[in-house]
């Protein structure tokens, strides 16, 4: 495992980290999410990723059982959550990036992962209704209480990003150190074109996720679905429109190809494409089974098969290439 700077920061993640969205305290039993976190860590992971929505906060509870039974020292691995969706609460005030919200999840979070910190947090969305001012206040102060380390967002425009750091400079505040946007072979155009200039400018790291784009991307659709499959759950079945296309389908086919050519699978060329956006800070795995977990770490044995010609059969392939507007 290696590991690389979050943006300009001094926090160095593993470049493969762990994710618990649809999995932990809803598709897979307790047992499982400790054996793939047993996995994870042993392989060299040490950032967790989670939020305070995913299952309405059971995510974080089996993650925080789980944390408290190990004997991994607090300061070997780092832990997130999110703020912006709430917890399965209807009120108004239990979501979005408002100050109220802000405390209480953090809060919530922390009792639930059973930590005294988190080590990053992020605005889940941007939230419309509330001014950027209030949350970079909000998060600032999270960091000078020592509840939070670094803040950070997710699916934010580049616009919105640089106006937390306008906020942030103007009353001389600490601004969003991360993004959390989708990244994979389908979806490119915020890693690749929006953000290109905030790497440089203000230092941006990027913990992408959804590498395989839920599971898409290991080719498993091809084949006879089965009902486990997570793009058969009734609630992603608007994703499955989305991704389940003779388009798509097309490309799995050539990449799965291309894959078997270089003597590796489908999922593990995911992987690595992805790994080899350099502004990529880390690719956040998600998995419902062991063997799925320990193909996809596996992955980083084959990086040097994935050279620039290989890199270039890839883009021939997927004819999606974001470009910069033209002027
Ligand atoms: P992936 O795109 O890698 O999808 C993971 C799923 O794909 C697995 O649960 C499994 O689903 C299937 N899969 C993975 N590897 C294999 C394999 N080798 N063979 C067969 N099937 C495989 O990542 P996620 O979508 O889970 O995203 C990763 C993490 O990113 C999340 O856990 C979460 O922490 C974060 N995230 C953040 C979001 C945000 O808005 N900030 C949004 C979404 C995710 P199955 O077995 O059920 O088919």
């Amino acid at each position: 495992m290696e590991y690389r700077r979050l943006g300009k920061s001094g926090l160095k993640l593993s470049e493969l980290s762990f994710g618990s969205w649809i999995t932990f305290g809803n598709q897979i039993e307790d047992g499982m999410s400790e054996r793939l976190m047993d996995i994870a860590y042993d392989a060299g992971v040490n950032f967790f990723d989670n939020a305070e929505i995913y299952a309405d906060g059971k995510s974080e509870e089996v993650m925080g059982e789980i944390l408290s039974k190990k004997n991994w020292r607090r300061d070997s691995y780092v832990i997130s959550s999110k703020v912006f969706f709430g917890n399965g609460g209807k009120h108004p005030t239990q979501r979005g990036l408002s100050r109220k919200h802000i405390v209480e999840a953090c809060e919530q979070a922390l009792t639930r992962l059973k930590v005294d910190y988190l080590d990053l947090f992020y605005c889940h969305r941007p939230d419309k209704e509330t001014p950027i001012a209030e949350t970079v206040w909000s998060m600032h102060n999270l960091i000078q209480q020592g509840k939070i380390l670094y803040w950070g967002t997710s699916e934010w425009s580049a616009q919105e990003i640089m106006e937390a750091h306008m906020v942030a400079e103007k009353y001389g505040l600490i601004g969003p150190t991360m993004e959390q946007p989708q990244y994979n072979m389908l979806v490119r155009r915020k890693v690749e074109v929006e953000y290109s200039q905030i790497y440089k400018t203000v230092g941006l790291g990027t913990t992408i996720w959804s590498p395989l784009a839920s599971g898409f991307l290991t080719g498993k659709y091809l084949g006879k679905h089965a009902d486990d499959f997570r793009l058969k759950r009734d609630e992603l079945g608007w994703l499955a429109e989305i991704l389940l296309v003779e388009e798509n389908f097309e490309k799995i086919k050539e990449l799965n190809n291309l894959a078997e050519e270089l003597s590796m699978s489908l999922p593990q060329l995911g992987v690595l494409w992805c790994l080899n956006n350099e502004n990529v800070s880390s690719v956040i795995l998600g998995a419902s089974k062991e063997y799925q977990l320990i193909e996809n770490l596996k992955a980083l044995e084959f990086k040097d098969r994935v050279t620039p010609e290989v890199l270039d059969r890839i883009e021939s392939i997927l004819k999606n290439k974001p470009t910069h507007p033209q002027f």
